[in-house]
């Protein structure tokens, strides 16, 4: 038995049922578990990344805020330290839009190292789909106006892995 596939496996399986009532933005209305599958993929491909509680958490980093997953069921399930990643990166949904995105902006250099690497990927394989397959009612000037929100939010998040800032960059200037 190797528990970090087990771990990863179980993450992927959870998120799955959590999503499964949930689409994408997009023209196709792509099955939402699609997205969390890429960011997982983006970390260990082009990221390196071999932690397997780092990969849970990117499988998982949605369903606190857009599912009725608590905190409590992740760290049962999960233990402490990837609740704990999924927790930091979870917006505060009783805030107002315009204040969830400034703190993002605000609070993205004190995350711990895990949790900047799943914003990292989750800004990458948001701005890739923002190419290929955005949101069917943007136009430009509002997917220039997230581009330019993500890279204040990937500015704090800077130092952690030179291979997914860079993948960030070269998505952002494929779009503006
Ligand atoms: P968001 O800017 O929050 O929408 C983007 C989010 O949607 C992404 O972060 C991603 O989040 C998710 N998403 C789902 N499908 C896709 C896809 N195909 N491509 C990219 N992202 C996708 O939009 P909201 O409608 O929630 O608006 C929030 C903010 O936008 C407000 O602050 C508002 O003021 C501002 N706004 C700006 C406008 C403008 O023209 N500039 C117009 C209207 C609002 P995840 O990874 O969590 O799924
Ligand atoms: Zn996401």
């Amino acid at each position: 038995m190797n528990p970090d596939l087990v771990l990863v496996l179980d993450a992927a399986a959870f998120a799955a049922e959590k999503h499964r009532r949930q689409r994408r933005k997009d023209a196709e209305a792509t099955p939402y578990i699609n997205h969390p599958l890429v960011l997982a993929t983006i970390l260990a491909r082009e990221g390196g990344v071999a932690d397997a509680d780092v990969i849970a958490a990117a499988l998982l980093h949605d369903t606190v805020e857009d599912t009725e997953t608590t905190p409590a069921e992740l760290e049962v399930r999960f233990g402490t330290r990837v609740a704990g990643m999924v927790a930091e990166v979870t917006d505060d949904k009783l805030l107002p839009k315009a204040e969830r995105k400034q703190l993002q902006i605000a609070h993205a250099p004190g995350k711990s190292h895990g949790a900047k690497l799943v914003k990292l990927a989750d800004k990458i394989a948001n701005l890739r789909d923002l190419a290929v397959s955005p949101p069917a009612d943007w136009d430009q000037a509002r997917k220039a106006d997230y581009v330019r929100w993500a890279g204040e939010v990937v500015a704090g998040l800077r130092g952690t892995n030179p291979a997914l800032e860079a993948a960030f960059d070269a998505a952002a200037a494929a779009i503006i």
